[in-house]
């Protein structure tokens, strides 16, 4: 992809990969020796993605991407935290993206023990415990909302976590990044835009 496209040109352009993706006409580009080559200099990706580690969302895949072109940071549910914040600012400073995509995703184990720790107030130990202490927020944020089903809470997490990078991440107002969040559903292949800040 070209490097000098707008934060709405990027997102036009990984939507349409995604929907060749969905309908099984996927264009497979810049995954050849060429562009290995090409790219052996350094990196220029054109959008930053925080997705889930789920092996049924391989971000470059659904957007019909190649190498080089998406600067990827999945945790289990898209848990944001230090490392993470620091991924996405060095996306936008040093690597220059203009634009940075916080992908949810249908039936996410990590949203749904967040729901179930919500709902039956019990919060599990050990190590998974982060999850629902990341995620919880956006339950709650999402049931005032009046969200209930764990599709609506999956694009609410999404919204809430895009605006979060957002506020978390100093490079992303300071270069005038766009922000966008969006829902993979597992069952047709499609990307939906759940939010967008992009001037
Ligand atoms: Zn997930």
């Amino acid at each position: 992809m070209p490097t000098t496209l707008t934060a709405r040109e990027v997102w036009d352009e990984l939507t349409a990969g995604n929907e060749r993706f969905a309908v099984d006409q996927m264009d497979s580009p810049r995954r050849d020796s060429k562009r290995r080559e090409e790219i052996l200099g350094g990196q220029d990706p054109v959008a930053a993605v925080i997705a889930c580690s789920d092996s049924r969302v391989p971000v470059e895949l659904l957007f019909d991407a190649g190498l080089g072109d998406i600067f990827v940071i999945r945790t289990a549910g898209g848990c944001v935290d230090a490392a993470v914040s620091a991924s996405v600012e060095y996306a936008v400073d040093a690597l220059g993206v203009p634009l940075v995509v916080f992908l949810s995703h249908e039936r996410c184990g990590a949203v749904g023990a967040a729901i179930s720790a919500v709902d039956t107030a019990e919060i599990p130990h050990g190590l998974t415990r982060v999850f629902v202490e990341k995620i919880a927020p956006s339950v709650m944020e999402a049931r005032s909302r009046g969200c209930q089903d764990a599709d609506a809470v999956e694009a609410e997490h999404a919204r809430i976590m895009a605006q979060h990078l957002a506020d978390r991440v100093p490079a992303i107002a300071a270069r005038g990044a766009g922000v966008v969040a969006a829902r993979y559903r597992l069952a047709d292949g499609r990307v939906e835009t759940v939010y967008e800040a992009i001037d």
